[in-house]
């Protein structure tokens, strides 16, 4: 038989078979695509250190959760998670180097305290993107848990200033450059910096011959 990934010719005795619950379920496998796939997504689980992966081939969390691909584009796009056993209590973009980051480390040390505090049985998930400085922080409770669970996360975000539209701004592009933006693209209704990131996100090679023609056609305008 052969690879799904690599076509590589492999034993029937030596085939490995992608997870439950992942992209190639039930697959015929190389050992190496089987263990050296890139990891979608960790897992961790309340005090426990251990850090549960996700890949396309390899679920190590038997199937508490799954990842999916969302593609914004052929070449961008984010893994989505979800469970059967867990909610979903928050989602929160960590982006590299960004002013933000600072604030999320506390919101999450302190809600982590309020959940062992209050015996939430809970989940942390990081999931990747195409952007290697962006990932999904997404934070899961026991299902029977989730009502109590809500209150601890506003609670703990009213702390540490979560809902501030500071933190929102300058992720990318500086005011002037988002005004810019927003000028040019007005049909992408821009609000934030984030808004304009998933615009240059969603044209991907093109935003760069599209921005300066929208800026040509700009300076026609204005000169005619
Ligand atoms: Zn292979």
């Amino acid at each position: 038989m052969k690879c799904t990934v690599c076509d590589q010719r492999i034993r029937r005795s030596e085939a490995y078979f992608g997870d439950k619950d992942t992209l190639y379920e039930g697959k015929p496998l190389c050992e190496t695509c089987y263990y050296e796939d890139e990891p979608c997504a960790t897992v961790i689980y309340r005090k426990d250190d251990t850090p549960y992966i996700i890949s396309e081939t390899r679920n190590e969390t038997e199937g508490n959760f799954r990842v999916r691909w969302r593609s914004t584009d052929p070449w961008r796009g984010y893994y989505e998670t979800s469970s059967d056993k867990y909610s979903l209590v928050n989602t929160a973009e960590l982006l590299a180097y960004h002013e933000s980051e600072q604030m999320l480390k506390e919101f999450d040390e302190r809600t982590r305290e309020l959940f062992d505090e209050h015996e939430i049985e809970y989940a942390r998930v990081f999931a990747r993107s195409s952007n290697v400085f962006y990932q999904n922080y997404d934070l899961y409770a026991k299902k029977d848990q989730i009502f109590l669970a809500g209150l601890l996360v506003a609670k703990a975000k009213q702390e540490v200033d979560y809902d501030n539209p500071k933190w929102y701004h300058n992720i990318v592009f500086d005011e002037t450059a988002l005004i810019k933006l927003i000028e040019l693209f007005p049909e992408y209704k821009i609000k934030s910096d984030y808004d304009a990131t998933k615009l240059v996100e969603e044209l991907g090679d093109n935003a760069l011959n599209e921005l300066q023609k929208r800026m040509k056609e700009k300076r026609g305008a204005s000169d005619g």
